[in-house]
This record gives structure tokens, sequence and C-alpha cells, in this order.
């Protein structure tokens, strides 16, 4: 696809349906980039930026129908599909790893187990972005989260050449260089809270504990033979 679509100038001529439009074909392009199926993108009024409904369920990525209805949310827009397809590239490999076929599923830049047992867990203990500052800090840090921020932050530095002429960018990225400075200098917070995350019980279903108990099988499986025994304390 012409990524030029999503140009301030050019985004603001195109209706909410060509918005949506440009959104899958943006989703597309980073699914094959990540050697994944892409996922349907899915407006709604939400009241966050946007989820990725998983393992579970259809697996669309949802964003905030308001990204759509205004002119000059192009590049939060971009983001979010990157950052919600990144959940889905995480789960993917989960998946692929539990199947045994993570060496033969396709997937781009295949993570190290330890990274993928970390999503794992993540999805067990989701710290959700309610409440005060130190949970916020929880929910951006997790494993999961942490990884899609840094992967959607460095895609979108990508398009930099691309979208040079444009001043909302400009502006777009030095906000999220500013936000993400902040974030990093909140890190240490996060590092000293981290033992006392929330329990799984507490958010994950049946069916995400089911299979992180098949996960862990295998997995312990692995680092037995691999690293020893003590090594499963990771997990
Ligand atoms: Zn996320």
């Amino acid at each position: 696809m012409s990524f030029s679509v999503f140009k301030t100038d050019q985004w603001q001529k195109l209706t909410f349906n060509k918005k949506k439009e440009a959104l899958q074909e943006l989703e597309n392009e980073m699914a094959e980039k990540q050697g994944r199926t892409a996922r349907n993108i899915e407006t709604a009024r939400l009241p966050m930026d946007g989820y990725y409904d998983g393992i579970r369920a259809s697996g669309s990525l949802f964003i905030n129908e308001n990204y759509l209805k205004v002119d000059c949310k192009n590049y939060e827009a971009m983001e979010i599909i990157i950052h919600e397809g990144r959940h889905a590239y995480q789960d993917d490999a989960i998946v692929a790893y539990i199947a045994d076929s993570i060496e033969t599923c396709g997937l781009n830049n295949k993570p190290d187990i330890l990274v993928i047992a970390s999503w794992m867990r993540n999805l067990l203990v989701y710290n959700q972005p309610h409440g005060g500052l130190v949970s916020k800090i929880r929910y951006r840090f997790q494993p999961r989260e942490r990884d899609a921020f840094d992967y959607a932050y460095d895609e979108m530095q990508s398009f930099v050449a691309l979208f040079s002429g444009d001043t909302f960018f400009r502006g777009y990225i030095d906000d999220k260089t500013l936000i993400r400075e902040d974030w990093k200098s909140k890190e240490e917070v996060f590092l000293s809270s981290v033992n006392s995350s929330s329990s799984c019980e507490d958010y994950c279903s049946k069916d995400t504990f089911d299979m992180y108990n098949i996960f862990v099988k295998k997995y312990c499986k692995i680092l037995f033979t691999s690293y020893g025994e003590s090594h499963h304390i990771f997990l």
C-alpha cells in the first residue's frame, strides 16, 4: 500500500469508511511483515484507544471510533493499529509454541522462548491501567505492553522520511518522544512494585488458564532439558 494516504492533507479528505479501509491495509502490511495472519479492523465506541480481542474470540483489532471521526488523529490511529497488531503477533507466537510449530509457523523475527513465556504469563497476570499512577505504570511496563509500545514506537519512527513534510507528524513524534522519556523516568517505580502484581484468577478466563497450564508443562520440559531445573523460576 501507499502509506502516503495517512498524510494529514490526504487523511482529511477520507470518509470514515475510507479511513477504516486505510487502517485495514496498514494491518495487512504489518501482518505480512511479521509473518502472521492479518486481523479484521473493527471500530467501536470504547472507553480506551483500542484493544485486541485475542485468543478467546474473533481476534479482531478494535480502535476507538473517535480516531476516525476527526481529521487530526491519523498518526495516533496508525500507532494504535500497530500496537494492537503486535498483541496479535504475541498471541500467535504463544499458540505456535504450544502447538510445537514455532519453528514452522511463518512468524518473522521469532522471539526467544523466555520472551514468549513472559507474554504467556502476562496473559494470566495482566495489569489493567485503572486506578492511580502505580497501576498505570504496572500496565505500561508489563511484558506484553512494554513490547507493544516499543514496537509501535519504532515502527512509527520508521515513517519519519515519508512524512517529513507534515508538521502534524513532527508534532506527533515530538509528543511521543516526550511521553516516552516521561515513562522511562517512572520505570524505577515500576521495578520496585513489580513483585506485588495482581493475581491471575482475578482477570484471566478459563481458556487462558488452561492454555497457561499446557504452556507451563511444555515450557518446563524444554527448560529442564536445555538449561537445567532451576530456570523454571523465570515463568
Ligand atoms: Zn496493549
